[in-house]
């Protein structure tokens, strides 16, 4: 199976939860059980109004797995929107037909584009009357050049979508009913990810949770090597400092769940507990040969100062 790791970024109320939540249930990743607690999920995050953590999905298509990373929508949390998209290979920038961009548009279009990730534009709500999709098209386009964007990030490709109405097009005069061009464009488009499975085990801490009955989980991503369950580690903090630790949990995602299992390959989106003490930035790193990663900065100056 191949990895995709992608994030889709917009402004709030574009319909990033619309979309991902039509992804999983179009890829065929949940069985009807699963489904209707993926909407339960969903409800409650709508209820608690803006997404804090990072929340993370799997989807299953064909024989790729696309990690979908949430990233929050306010850019108060402007740290987090940054180290989530150091976790990805690419974007989907949602924008809605009829308002097109707007302020967290490009906010995040401009850390997505400084981090050198291909974005693909899906214009959402083409079903709205007063949808103006190609106008937009051209608004982003000029966004991104006003932004310094690279020839290869200009050559976006454009999906014109209802995620409402659960389809995605090529083309605006398309009468495709399903999402499958987004799928087929995401696996075209974005790139895998890098790194090997020969190498010693590097992996980065970009989000924690907690769990009952587990205790402390971070979320990661496996930039070299393979995890398995039972492995001791290295944890080699932002500061420098090393602590020893074992990964008595292991899982990955499957559409809004965590699946345990015994190893994840290079590229994946994991989850790992068992140890005592973990923070946002660490590297889980072999434990004979522990080298880190770059820090994640998650603390930004809000202001410059210049003596
Ligand atoms: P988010 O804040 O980006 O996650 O946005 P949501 O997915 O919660 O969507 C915000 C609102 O837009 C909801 O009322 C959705 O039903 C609506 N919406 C999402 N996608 C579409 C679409 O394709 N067409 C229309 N007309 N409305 C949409």
């Amino acid at each position: 199976m191949k990895i995709k790791n992608i994030a889709v970024i917009a402004h709030v109320d574009h319909g990033k939860t619309t979309l991902v939540d039509e992804m999983l249930k179009q890829s065929g990743t949940l069985r009807k059980l699963e489904e209707e607690r993926v909407l339960d999920s969903f409800d409650l995050e709508r209820e608690r109004g803006i997404t804090i953590l990072s929340k993370n999905t799997a989807i299953f298509y064909k024989d790729y797995k696309i990690n979908i990373i949430d990233t929050p929508g306010h850019s108060d949390f402007s740290g987090e929107v940054e180290r989530v998209l150091k976790m990805v290979d690419g974007v989907l920038l949602l924008v809605d037909a009829q308002e097109g961009v707007m302020p967290q548009t490009k906010f995040v279009v401009r850390k997505a584009l400084s981090l050198g990730l291909k974005p693909i534009l899906v214009v959402n709500k083409i079903d709205k009357p007063a949808a103006e999709p190609d106008r937009v098209v051209d608004e982003v386009f000029d966004l991104f050049v006003d932004m310094d964007a690279t020839e290869e990030q200009l050559e976006f490709p454009v999906i014109y979508a209802s995620a409402k109405n659960g389809y995605a097009k090529l083309n605006l005069e398309d009468d495709n009913n399903d999402l499958l061009p987004l799928f087929e464009t995401i696996i075209s488009h974005i790139p895998e990810p890098s790194g090997s499975s020969d190498a010693p085990l590097q992996m980065q801490i970009f989000t924690l949770d907690y769990d009952n009955y587990v205790g402390r989980i971070g979320i990661a991503r496996v930039f070299n090597g393979i995890v398995k369950k039972g492995m001791a580690a290295k944890v080699i903090g932002q500061n420098g400092e090393i602590r020893e630790g074992r990964i008595t949990k292991l899982y990955t995602f499957k559409g809004l769940e965590r699946l345990e299992v015994d190893e994840a390959p290079v590229g994946d989106i994991v989850a790992v507990a068992g140890f005592e003490e973990l923070n946002i930035g660490d590297t889980i790193a072999d434990y004979e040969n522990p080298v880190p990663l770059s820090p994640l900065h998650i603390e930004e100056p809000t202001i410059s100062v210049f003596i």
